[in-house]
């Protein structure tokens, strides 16, 4: 087990360094010149931006890998989550559930802390540098507090009842706890917007009336009722611009960033907006949680079995046995064994994407939607010169250029 774990973990670490250095490389290469198609829309400087902030993006993450790394090892050979095990069994009994819980919120303190560092630097140092950080100091503590309060809230309970699940429920535990993860996922698409956004953000009814009146049009044209149309403080957080649908059935909102409607001219946000409706004709969000609710079966049934191996406690460094213990050292292994997914999820989302922006230019104007990315790209600095393989990898959206080339030949 030792072995086979180490193998996937330093050969997925190992693939994604290398993606990484090729895209830095590429982005480098291409740093001095706009491309051709996008001459027109975006300058030099903008495009020198943008590979600057791929790159330190890139730069940071490649650190991120590594630290990331050394935590994994620390905690399964390393000895740590074995040691955080016996630390938790000196206050809690280690045959109760509490222990358990008490152990899960050990270790997510200790990775929040371990990682502080990192995302400290991300948001007030390297988005700061390009411009996109407008979280103060005072936000990210009370964002922190917030979201640590409802951690525990929702968190704790849900995780007593997962345990309490393994515990009680016999060889087919693993059945009941995926049936209550996938009923949590969905009660949370409910909750979360209409309970949890709004403790982050300000929600307040567009009021442009010339643009709503558009909206409205667009959306009764491609016959689509929504509840109601919002505007986000999304400017407090961060200068990058967004738009989005929350909610199901006739609870369905329409979500526009202020930072979005503050670039994009009524013309593009229409467009911008059909690409989006366009997701959901399309039932793309149904066949991710139908995609995502099968996938996790097939996990939840290794689970079941692993959980029995005593190779699987012993090769990762931990000598106890637990309920939590075995959903931490799994949520470990997660990653690298899953990580041979992301490329087909990546080629998967980028045809929901083609198909998104062919119902856009069904329903509004294929130049809008060009100027629109055009001015997106350029404000967000995302680079329109990726690496093929790179992308091919990890990008949930088509590259710029074939982007464009498709709307344009639609058009
Ligand atoms: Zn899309």
């Amino acid at each position: 087990m030792t072995a086979l774990f180490l193998s996937a973990l330093l050969l997925s670490s190992g693939i994604r360094l290398w993606l990484s250095l090729r895209q830095a490389a590429h982005v480098r290469g291409h740093r001095d010149a706009v491309p051709v198609e996008f001459a027109g829309g975006i300058d030099l400087a903008s495009h020198q931006k943008a590979a600057d902030y791929t790159l330190a993006k890139g730069r940071h993450g490649r650190f991120d890998l590594a630290w990331g790394l050394v935590w994994v090892l620390l905690l399964t050979l390393g000895g740590g989550l074995q040691l955080m095990h016996d630390t938790v069994s000196t206050v809690f009994d280690p045959t109760g559930l509490w222990h358990g819980i008490a152990l899960f919120g050990l270790l997510s303190v200790s990775g929040f802390l371990w990682e502080l560092p990192g995302s400290l630097y991300y948001t007030f140092s390297l988005e700061a540098r390009f411009g996109f950080n407008k979280t103060t100091a005072a936000l990210f503590l009370s964002d922190l507090a917030k979201s640590t309060l409802i951690s525990v809230l929702i968190g704790a309970p849900l995780l007593w009842c997962v345990l309490w699940l393994m515990r009680s429920m016999g060889a087919h535990w693993w059945i009941w706890t995926w049936g209550v993860l996938i009923a949590f996922n969905l009660a949370a698409m409910v909750i979360y917007p209409v309970f949890i956004a709004p403790l982050f953000n300000k929600f307040e009814p567009l009021k442009d009336e010339a643009l709503a009146a558009r909206v409205t049009q667009l959306l009764s044209r491609c016959g689509f009722r929504a509840k109601g149309l919002f505007v986000m403080d999304g400017s407090r957080r961060s200068g990058h611009g967004n738009a989005y649908f929350t909610g199901f059935g006739a609870a369905k909102r329409i979500v526009f960033y202020d930072t979005l409607l503050e670039t994009l001219n009524p013309d593009e946000v229409e467009a911008v907006l059909a690409h989006e409706l366009g997701h959901f004709k399309h039932r793309h969000i149904v066949q991710r949680v139908a995609v995502f609710a099968l996938l996790s079966f097939i996990l939840f049934a290794l689970l079941g079995w692993l959980g029995q191996q005593d190779a699987f406690f012993n090769g990762l460094g931990v000598s106890s046995r637990s309920e939590a213990l075995t959903l931490i050292l799994f949520s470990l292994l997660l990653a690298p064994f899953t990580f041979p997914l992301t490329p087909l999820m990546s080629y998967w989302s980028r045809k929901h994407e083609f198909e998104a922006d062919a119902y856009a230019v069904a329903h509004a104007r294929a130049d809008d939607l060009v100027s629109a990315l055009v001015k997106l790209y350029r404000d967000n600095a995302s680079t329109l010169t990726p690496d093929p393989l790179h992308s091919l990898f990890y990008d949930s959206h088509p590259p710029a250029a074939i982007r464009i080339a498709h709307l344009k030949a639609a058009a």
